[in-house]
């Protein structure tokens, strides 16, 4: 996995203006089944994706949190939100909650998340390729292609499967 996350970012960045293509054209001739067979590729890339020997999300970029992510995990581990925005978080350009550094404060030392029931919202749905008309966050989806090889896998899987 190592190595793999060595050199995803070039393969990324190789990839890119082909896939910005891709998505371009998809969004003009989606097919009427796009949404379900983006679906199963994403699902059967993360059949066999083990995040926990990866865990490359949680030491390189951070979620947004929402105020209904730090009301949750403030509760479980024992702090006001207000006191666990100043211990954890920090607002952003875009005036968004995000983390005080990464990797992430709640990333074990086994690369489980220590807060998992209850993580961010963001995280959950990481790296957003089950989305419907996928298409809609082109910019994102290459962007998490460089950060995480199962996106990387999806969206290759996407285009080899859909001939436009
Ligand atoms: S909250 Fe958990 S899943 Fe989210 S970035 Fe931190 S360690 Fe990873
Ligand atoms: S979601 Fe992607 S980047 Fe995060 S641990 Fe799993 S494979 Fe790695």
């Amino acid at each position: 996995m190592q190595d793999r996350l060595l050199s995803l970012p070039k393969d990324a960045k190789d990839k890119a203006i082909e896939t910005k293509k891709f998505f371009n054209k998809l969004k003009k001739r989606a097919p009427k089944n796009l949404d379900n067979l983006v679906e199963e590729i994403h699902d059967d890339v993360f059949e066999k994706t083990d995040c926990l020997s990866c865990a490359n999300c949680c030491k390189t970029t951070g979620p947004l949190f929402l105020k209904q992510d730090i009301a949750r995990i403030s509760k479980v581990i024992g702090l006001k939100p207000a006191q666990f925005e100043k211990k954890y978080l920090r607002i952003d350009e875009d005036n968004d909650w995000v983390l005080q550094k990464v990797p992430c404060s709640f990333l074990g030392a086994d690369d489980a998340c220590t807060i998992y029931d209850v993580r961010p919202k963001a995280c959950q749905e990481f790296p957003h390729t089950n989305q419907k008309n996928i298409y809609k966050i082109t910019d994102l989806t290459i962007k998490n292609t460089s950060i995480c090889p199962a996106a990387f896998d999806v969206v290759e899987r996407i285009k080899a499967s859909i001939k436009l």
